[in-house]
């Protein structure tokens, strides 16, 4: 991999961490966003990311106190990304906004630029005909908070070149993920994939009165040895999160379990949602912090 240049699109809750991380592991990075407005929030983002980074890596101040030197903002699409070997997209969660967003850069980025999408739940596939370079483009998901839950997702498309794989993953284990290569599509990755059924699974005990959350998680403890069960990983997501997973599956008449997400999504709402408890991020969710 000889990757020198990343240009991270999108400077959100993700897109500033992916690109704070990519300058903390030496690398020079421009942040592309819409407007000043948002660059403005992204260099808000960034001072944050900077006080997260010096304590959480105590061994590691300089990298940390220098990530910003290396942060290069723009607007203009072109420019932005003029000379990236990588350029990972992190623009909002909508297909249309990402349609119009891989349209408008395969009109300006140079034609050796790999582009990587770091959507949660969309497919490479998806897009790669308005890439304009299917063999180029791949996605690489990172989960939030990136310096602890250091996870690069490395999935494939069926038109993906190998070399692209390769030099991805690679980059991945070099901006301090642990790289994790998929080899076909699959919504949700492998964390997705394995966690959701999870915690469906756990919230469907629940409302059934099987037994309480307590239990729940403890018999996941106990039996596998996980250190958390799945109530607790649903306070660290954030139970609004969870209640807009269940709530989508409650609204779809195409799923043949509607009926019960539709009471999960009634007592999630009633338990939680209405009285502000939110998990890890209010101080009190399954569990009080
Ligand atoms: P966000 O809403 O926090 O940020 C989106 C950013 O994109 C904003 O700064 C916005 O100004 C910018 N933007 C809007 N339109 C744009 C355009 N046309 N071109 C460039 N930038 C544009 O979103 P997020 O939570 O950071 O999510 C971004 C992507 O990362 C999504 O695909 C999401 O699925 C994925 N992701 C999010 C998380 C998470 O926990 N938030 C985790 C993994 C992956």
């Amino acid at each position: 991999m000889n990757f020198k240049n990343i240009t991270v699109a999108g400077s959100g809750v993700l897109g500033s961490q992916i690109a704070f991380q990519t300058a903390f592991k030496g690398f020079e990075v421009v942040v592309y966003d819409i407007n000043d407005e948002a660059i403005e929030k992204a260099k808000e983002r960034m001072d944050n990311l900077e006080k997260t980074y010096v304590d959480y890596f105590k061994d590691e101040q300089e990298a940390a106190k220098t990530a910003k030197q290396r942060l290069h903002f723009v607007t203009d699409l072109g420019e932005a990304v003029a000379n990236a070997d990588l350029l990972i997209e992190a623009v909002p969660e909508k297909e249309e906004i990402k349609k119009d967003f891989y349209q408008k850069l395969a009109k300006v980025a140079p034609p050796q630029t790999i582009f990587a999408t770091n959507s949660s739940t969309m497919l490479p596939s998806q897009f790669a005909e308005y890439t304009g370079r299917p063999n180029k483009f791949i996605a690489l998901h990172f989960a939030n908070r990136i310096w602890m839950n250091n996870t690069g997702e490395v999935m494939e498309h069926p038109g993906t070149d190998s070399e692209v794989v390769t030099q991805v993953l690679e980059f991945a284990s070099a901006i301090g993920m642990v790289p994790l290569h998929i080899k076909k599509e699959q919504p949700g990755y492998i964390l997705n994939s394995l966690l959701v059924p999870l915690l469906d699974a756990a919230q469907g005990l629940w409302e059934g009165d099987v037994a309480d959350p307590y239990t729940i998680d403890k018999t996941w403890m106990v039996a596998t040895g996980a250190p958390l069960g799945p109530f607790s990983i649903m306070d660290i997501i954030g139970v609004d999160t969870i209640y807009n997973i269940v709530s989508a599956k409650a609204e779809d008449p195409n799923n043949p379990e509607q009926a019960k997400f539709k009471r999960i999504a009634d007592l999630v709402k009633k338990e939680f949602i209405d009285k502000g408890k939110k998990g890890v991020q209010s101080g009190e969710g399954f569990y009080t912090y």
